[in-house]
């Protein structure tokens, strides 16, 4: 093998790119702290903090965007642990959960689920966890807050399976929970780790226990060494053990059981998910599949972020690298435009120590200025015409209609919506029976984004309007006489997007499937591809 292959090949394997689902308050934060802790990123973990303290004090999004800097940087962070080079990919939730936090899936190869023990499987966990689905990504799960009074362990791996249809795998076993509990028990390595409430260490105290008939175990754990016994002796029966090509394809994960605000259980977690996790994977384009190992360097744009300050017009698109070495001044193709550009100043996320890292290998994401030519889902690449797939639009559930103040502003109006489409900041519908404008999002502030930037970067007046929908399928069908009648019956409730293509929209989930019952071979479904 050539030297030049060895290192590629050592650069793709070391590196991990993962995003974390949660819902909110289960405690993504805190654990995206612990994690960079140990990644040695400490100033960044203040910053995910601040970041977030910034959020909770105000639900205005300019307020949120002041904090920009730190929200482009945290949009990804890359840390080192161990040999391993891992991007953690921010999932934005509370009021800034997105359309964007969807996409940013599509471009990770595995995930981190967290829990949280006392309530179980949330909402937003399962929309997310259905988006990991569509393109099998692993995902790992940290049941969180066991220093808490929460559910049963079994009852928490029942509800994940049922909820979410995954195989669980508990890796450990917790002790107690709330404030009898005394730690866990790794059931591969028969270790157990202490914990001690409050104490926030890098590394717990571990015993090492070959046979859980050992005197030691009632040593440390009282009375509560025979519910521990007789929990592995269950768990041996009833529980799955750990497949890593199952995990791989996304139909098991591996549970873990800890505290994030006490640092207890993330090493492990950290540990395991580094070996088992996969590196950057191959990825579909519509001529081929790319591998990662290919020399030419190529990737995708799955975020497009703006610069909210009106005198720099300037965005910023997240590429995920997917093949070949990316070097600073590369002159790549942007395929959809046809056209060669320079990218001269990329922004490469890194760790603030190596700030002047000139180089992305697969798996890194790296920001490139644009002024408005590039859209999500666009691909770049050296030279062969690609366009991967896979980064879709996401059906939205929120929806308003927009009401022109100033009709002059019309044209402006038609613009910035097309505009801001094409970054994925909101999608739009028109209906076919009348000439309104309904934007549709997955969050609220998706809308007070799109208003804001409507007045400052395109001068439009305009105001939002309520209305009755909280449903979108896009609408497939091949014969063109049945999708003919379907659209005289149901035109009052049909539209088209941006891209011209049909969309049913419906009041809620119980009239959409009635109405699809009706309409057996009428296609609906709830991505769309960009582009
Ligand atoms: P996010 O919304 O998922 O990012 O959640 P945060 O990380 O902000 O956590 C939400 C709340 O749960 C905060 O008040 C945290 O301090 C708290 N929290 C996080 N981890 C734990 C834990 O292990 N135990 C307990 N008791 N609280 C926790």
């Amino acid at each position: 093998m050539k030297t030049e292959n060895k290192i590629s090949q050592r650069q793709i394997n070391r590196r991990r790119t993962f995003g974390i689902i949660s819902h909110p308050d289960a405690g993504k934060t805190t654990l995206t702290e612990k994690l960079l802790l140990f990644g040695g990123a400490i100033q960044m973990a203040g910053a995910v903090k601040a970041r977030k303290a910034g959020r909770h004090a105000t639900s205005d999004w300019m307020a949120i965007e002041q904090e920009r800097g730190i929200s482009v940087t945290s949009s990804v962070m890359k840390f080192d642990y161990r040999d391993y080079e891992i991007n953690l990919l921010d999932t934005p939730g509370h009021q800034d959960f997105s359309e964007d936090t969807y996409r940013v899936l599509t471009a990770v190869d595995s995930a981190v689920m967290v829990i949280d023990s006392v309530k179980g499987v949330e909402t937003q966990t399962r929309k997310l966890m259905e988006v990991c689905r569509m393109r099998n990504t692993p995902i790992l799960t940290f049941v969180n807050k066991l220093d808490r009074e929460g559910l049963s362990p079994i009852d928490i791996l029942g509800d994940i399976e049922d909820k979410l249809q995954i195989e669980c795998a508990p890796l450990s076993w917790p002790i107690g929970m709330g404030k009898r509990f005394k730690g866990t028990y790794n059931l591969h390595r028969g270790e157990l780790v202490l914990f001690t409430p409050g104490q926030e260490r890098l590394t717990g105290d571990t015993v090492t226990i070959q046979n859980l008939d050992d005197p030691l175990l009632d040593q440390v754990l009282g009375s509560q060494a025979d519910q521990l016994r007789e929990d592995v002796a269950l768990l041996e029966g009833a529980a799955t053990p750990f497949d890593l090509d199952y995990f791989l394809k996304g139909g098991q994960t591996p549970v873990f059981f800890g505290s994030a605000i006490n640092n207890f259980g993330v090493r492990e977690l950290l540990d395991t998910f580094v070996e088992i996790a996969p590196g950057p994977q191959p990825r579909a384009a519509v001529t081929r599949t790319v591998t990662p190992d290919e020399p030419a360097f190529s990737g995708f744009v799955f975020k497009i972020q703006a610069n909210m300050d009106p005198a720099h017009r300037d965005r910023i698109a997240f590429l995920r690298v997917c093949s070949g070495r990316f070097v600073r001044g590369m002159r790549v193709r942007h395929h959809r435009i046809g056209k060669e550009i320079q990218i001269a100043n990329p922004i490469i996320f890194m760790a603030q120590d190596r700030a002047f890292v000139e180089e992305a290998w697969p798996g890194d994401i790296i920001g490139i200025h644009n002024h408005g030519t590039i859209r999500i889902g666009d691909t770049f690449s050296e030279k062969e015409p690609l366009a991967f797939t896979g980064v879709p639009n996401f059906a939205p559930e929120l929806f308003r209609r927009v009401i022109l103040r100033s009709p002059l502003k019309a044209k402006q109006l038609q613009k910035g919506i097309d505009q801001l489409v094409e970054e994925g900041a909101i999608q739009v519908f028109r209906p076919l029976a009348n000439n309104a404008i309904i934007l549709g999002a997955v969050g609220v502030l998706q809308f007070e984004v799109t208003m804001a930037r409507l007045k400052a970067e395109y001068g439009v007046d305009a105001v939002y309007e309520p209305v009755d929908y909280s449903v979108a399928r896009w609408v497939h069908c091949d014969d063109r006489k049945l999708l003919s009648l379907f659209e005289k019956d149901r035109q009052a409730n049909l539209a088209r997007d941006a891209e011209g293509n049909l969309t049913y929209l419906a009041q809620n989930e119980w009239q959409f499937n009635y109405m699809a019952e009706k309409w057996p071979d009428i296609g609906f479904s709830k991505t769309r591809e960009c582009q």
